[in-house]
């Protein structure tokens, strides 16, 4: 994307339908929250709260991460379009009740067309404040709850989806695995990976904490050096720390026959890394599919929480993957191109079918 975006021909590019600019002057509140697509339901995406260096740059991000969404959530299935908020300010410095309130009230003046939640820097104490002034709103305390065991039980099943594919068997307990990051997401995929019977996980991180916790929990596991993570000779690499680690320096070292694992915006550069990754016969399990557990976990709070509609809607993951790697193969285009035409098939073809008047 230019840095000096025109944003209405932006807005016609992408198909993005609006952009609201947020003011409120008690409070300071500076944001901007981006509608991208509403054809099949809501636009949903969290707020964050990041110290931009320009309103461009905030500008750019917001719009770049509803766009996302959008892929996201028509990929899972889900009834909901792409939206994203962002907030400009020092995250340590901006909160407060009121800050929040007022940031419920543009929510709410929104009318539902875009859903909040959690994001980078703001809490589930942050979504309790702006549900004081809005409904649309989901990641309440006490309701879908923490993400990462669900998004880690997605990944697994995407796993199982890529090892089918692969290898004709999707029996965990014959393959190798190494797992860079044993946080959040990592650990509950290493646990899923252990029950199965997996015989053969190597890990790696840089907080020993985790480490210290994973090993306790597994004594078996090995634990690897962080750099050499990429070149362990394994079945499976399984990022779940950082984003962009698909890059030009790592993908030539990796031995893995498969990547799949939580991690956000894993290829540094989309097009070009996957398609470098396709060219050296890996399969890729492409990362907004995989990983989409926790907005399945909240969109579930839209329409009453329950835990075994969610695992349904989850197992769901493994079959998806399945066909992505299909479509990848069948016009010979790298995994994550083929997601997105995946999502894009599902917006196009749901707007066809409403095209005709029905009164409800
Ligand atoms: P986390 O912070 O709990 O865990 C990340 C782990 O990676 C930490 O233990 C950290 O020390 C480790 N790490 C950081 N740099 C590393 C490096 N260079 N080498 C090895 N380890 C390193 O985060 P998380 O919630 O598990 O999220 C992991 C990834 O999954 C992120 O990209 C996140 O955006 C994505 N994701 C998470 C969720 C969720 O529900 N938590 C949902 C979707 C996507």
């Amino acid at each position: 994307m230019d840095e000096k975006i025109k944003l209405f021909e932006e807005m016609k590019k992408y198909g993005f339908e609006q952009v609201v600019h947020i003011y409120d002057e008690t409070t300071g509140l500076k944001g901007i929250i981006v509608i991208h697509d509403t054809t099949l339901g809501p636009a949903l995406g969290g707020s964050r709260i990041w110290n931009y260096e320009s309103e461009e740059e905030a500008l750019i991000d917001c719009l770049r991460l509803a766009r996302g969404m959008t892929y996201k959530s028509s990929a899972a299935g889900l009834n909901l379009g792409g939206g994203k908020a962002v907030i400009i300010g020092d995250a340590t410095k901006v909160k407060s009740e009121a800050f929040f309130r007022a940031f419920g009230r543009y929510v709410q003046s929104l009318n539902g067309r875009y859903i909040t939640a959690e994001d980078v820097n703001t809490t589930t104490e942050d979504m309790a404040y702006i549900n004081m002034e809005t409904d649309h709103v989901v990641g309440l305390a006490g309701k879908s709850g923490n993400p990462s065991p669900i998004t880690a039980l997605g990944t697994f099943y995407a796993l199982k989806g890529a090892l089918e594919y692969k290898h004709k068997s999707d029996d965990v307990s014959k393959y190798s695995y190494a797992v860079q990051g044993v946080g959040e997401t990592g650990a509950n995929l290493v646990r899923y990976l252990m029950e199965e019977g997996a015989k053969d996980v190597r890990v790696c991180d840089i907080n020993k904490k985790n480490l210290d916790k994973i090993k306790a929990a597994f004594p078996q596991v090995k634990v690897v050096d962080p750099d050499s993570i990429y070149a362990q000779d394994v079945d499976v690499f399984v990022p779940c720390a950082l984003g962009g680690v698909l890059n030009d320096k790592t993908i030539p070292t990796i031995k893995a026959g498969i990547i799949c694992g939580t991690s956000n915006n894993v290829l540094l550069e989309e097009d070009r890394h996957g398609d470098m990754i396709k060219d050296r016969g890996i399969l890729y399990a492409p990362d907004f599919v995989v990983n989409a557990g926790g907005v399945i976990n909240v969109y579930h709070e839209i329409h009453g929480y329950n835990r075994d509609n969610v695992i349904a809607d989850i197992k769901l993951i493994r079959n998806r993957v399945i066909e992505i790697f299909k479509i990848a193969d069948k016009q010979n285009i790298n995994t994550q191109k083929a997601a997105k035409v995946f999502a894009e098939n599902r917006i196009k073809t749901i707007k066809e079918v409403r095209s005709n008047f029905v009164n409800r």
